[in-house]
C-alpha cells in the first residue's frame, strides 16, 4: 500500500483490505475462498444525463458498487460529493458487508455514490439527478437485490425520490426499496437515534467489561450532528460527563460536564457548538487528545493519525464515524493498550434499525419506538459479546477479532452455498 507523507492511506479499499488481511491470516482458509470474500462483486460506472436549470446538459459519473450479496442483499449509502471516487466506494461497500455480518443481520454490503456538488445545485437538478441514477440501477438494485440509503449528502427527500422512480417503473409503490426515508412513507421509527444509541449502548458496554464506573464517566466527542449528539445526550442521560465536544466550526469543554441540553439548543440555534458559554473553547484537534476516559469520533475518517495516536489519553475509544483511524495510528493505541471499538460494531446500529425498517415495510406493520429499540439493544449487546469473546480467546484487537467474526460468516455461508460454476 502507497502511504502519505502522514499515516492517511491513499487507497481506501487497500486501507480497508488491511485490516481483512490481518484478520484473515488468524482464520484457517483457503485463500482462494479469501479473495471471493475481498473483491468487489460488482462495480457499476455510469454516465449520467441531467439538463440543468439553464437548459444545458451536464454529464455526471456515478457509481454503485455491490461487494456482496452473498448473505443477503446487498445494503448501503448514495454518497453525494465531489470527491467521490470508485475506490472510495468500494472501501465503503466491503465495510458494509463485514459491519452486516458482525452483528448479524441478513444483508451483504454495497454503496453507492455520484460525483456532484450538491451545495451548487437546485432542488430539482437533484431530483432529475436522483431518478436518472435510480433509473439506470433498475436491474441491480431493489428489496431482494440491494437496498440504498442516506450517506453524505443524501438524505430523506434523496430517498423518496429513489422510491418513487423505482416504484413508477414498477407499476407499484415499493418502500422496501431505500431505508431512511420519512416515517410516513414507511421509515422506521428510531432511525434517526439508532446510531447514537448503537454508540452509547457499545460505551456501556465497553465500560462494564473494563469495571468503569459510568457515574461520572468523562466522555469526549468529535463531531456533533446525528451520530455524534444523540451518542453524548443519551451518555450524559445515564450519567456521563461530556467533558468535550467539537465540530467544525469549534470545540468546546468543561471538565465538570457540558449541560446537553444547554449545547443542543446552542448547536440548533447557531449551527455549531462554537461560542456555547457553558464552557471553555478549545483548539481545534485538541478534543481527540483531551483528559477523558472515552474518545468518541463521530466526525470523519482518518483524524486518529501516527501523529496524535500517542498522546490519546482516554481509556478506550468508540468509533462512531466510518474509518476514523488510521492503520498506523491502530497499532500505535493497540501497543499503548487501549482498547478501540470498531466502526464495523459500533456505529452498525445505523444499519440495524435500516433492517429493521425494511423488515417492518416487507411485512406492512410497524412497530413502535420502544419495540425497536428493544430489539436494537439485543443485536448490539449480542454483538459486543460476541466481537469481545473473539479477542479474548485469540488474544487480538476487537477489530481484529470483528474481522474475524464476519469474515467466518460470509465463509462459511459460500462454503455452504457452494460455487456456482
Ligand atoms: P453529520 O453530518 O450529521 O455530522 C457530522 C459532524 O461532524 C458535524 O457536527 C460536523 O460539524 C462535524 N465535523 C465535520 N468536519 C469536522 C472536522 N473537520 N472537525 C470536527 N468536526 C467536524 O454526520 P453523521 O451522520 O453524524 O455521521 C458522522 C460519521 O458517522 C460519518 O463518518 C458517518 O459515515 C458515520 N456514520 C453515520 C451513520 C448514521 O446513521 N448517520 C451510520 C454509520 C456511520
Amino acid at each position: 500500500m502507497t502511504i502519505h507523507s502522514t499515516d492517511i492511506p491513499i487507497s481506501t479499499f487497500e486501507s480497508a483490505m488491511e485490516q481483512f488481511d490481518e484478520a484473515a491470516a488468524l482464520l484457517n482458509l483457503d485463500p482462494g475462498l479469501l479473495e471471493v470474500i475481498k473483491r468487489p462483486r460488482r462495480s457499476i460506472i455510469l454516465e449520467l444525463p441531467v439538463t440543468l436549470d439553464n437548459g444545458t446538459l451536464r454529464l455526471f459519473k456515478g457509481f454503485r458498487v455491490q461487494h456482496s450479496i452473498i448473505r443477503g442483499p446487498g445494503k448501503g449509502g448514495i454518497r453525494y460529493h465531489p470527491s467521490v471516487t470508485l475506490d472510495e466506494i468500494q472501501a465503503l461497500a466491503a465495510w458494509m458487508t463485514f459491519k452486516c455480518a458482525t452483528v448479524g443481520i441478513p444483508f451483504g454490503g454495497a454503496k453507492g455514490g455520484v460525483i456532484c456538488d450538491p451545495k451548487t445545485m437546485s432542488k430539482g437538478e437533484l431530483e432529475r439527478l436522483t431518478r436518472r441514477y435510480t433509473a439506470e440501477l433498475m436491474d441491480v438494485i431493489g428489496p431482494e437485490r440491494d437496498i440504498p440509503a442516506p450517506d453524505v449528502n443524501t438524505d430523506e427527500q434523496v430517498m423518496a425520490w429513489v422510491m418513487d422512480t423505482y416504484s413508477m417503473h414498477e407499476r407499484r409503490t415499493e418502500t422496501g426499496i431505500v431505508t431512511g426515508k420519512p416515517v410516513f412513507m414507511g421509515g422506521s421509527l428510531g432511525r434517526r437515534e439508532a446510531t447514537g444509541r448503537g454508540v452509547e449502548l457499545c460505551v456501556l458496554a465497553m465500560a462494564a467489561h473494563l469495571g468503569l464506573p459510568i457515574d461520572g464517566l468523562r466522555v469526549a466527542v468529535q463531531g456533533f450532528g446525528n451520530v455524534g449528539s444523540v451518542a453524548a445526550s443519551l451518555l450524559a442521560a445515564d450519567g456521563c460527563r461530556i467533558v468535550a465536544v467539537e465540530d467544525v466550526n469549534g470545540a468546546i469543554a468543561d471538565p465538570k460536564g457540558l449541560n446537553m441540553e444547554g449545547l443542543l439548543g446552542h448547536s440548533r440555534q447557531t449551527g455549531s457548538v462554537a461560542g456555547y458559554s457553558g464552557g471553555e473553547a478549545l483548539k481545534r484537534g485538541e478534543v481527540l487528545t483531551c483528559d477523558c476516559d472515552v474518545l468518541i469520533p463521530a466526525a470523519l475518517e482518518n483524524v486518529i493519525t501516527r501523529s496524535n495516536a500517542p498522546k490519546i489519553q482516554a481509556k478506550f475509544i468508540a468509533e462512531g464515524a466510518n474509518g476514523p483511524t488510521t492503520p498506523a495510528a491502530d497499532k500505535i493505541l493497540a501497543e499503548r493498550g487501549i482498547p478501540i471499538i470498531p466502526d464495523i460494531l459500533c456505529n452498525a446500529g445505523g444499519v440495524t434499525v435500516s433492517y429493521f425498517e425494511w423488515v417492518q415495510d416487507r411485512i406492512g406493520y410497524f412497530w413502535d419506538e420502544d419495540e425497536v429499540n428493544r430489539r436494537l439493544a439485543l443485536i448490539m449487546n449480542r454483538s459486543f459479546a460476541d466481537v469481545l469473546n473473539t479477542s479474548l480467546e485469540y488474544k487480538t484487537t476487537l477489530r481484529v477479532a470483528a474481522f474475524m467474526l464476519a469474515i467466518r460468516r460470509v465463509s462459511e455461508t459460500i462454503l455452504a452455498r457452494g460455487l456456482y460454476a
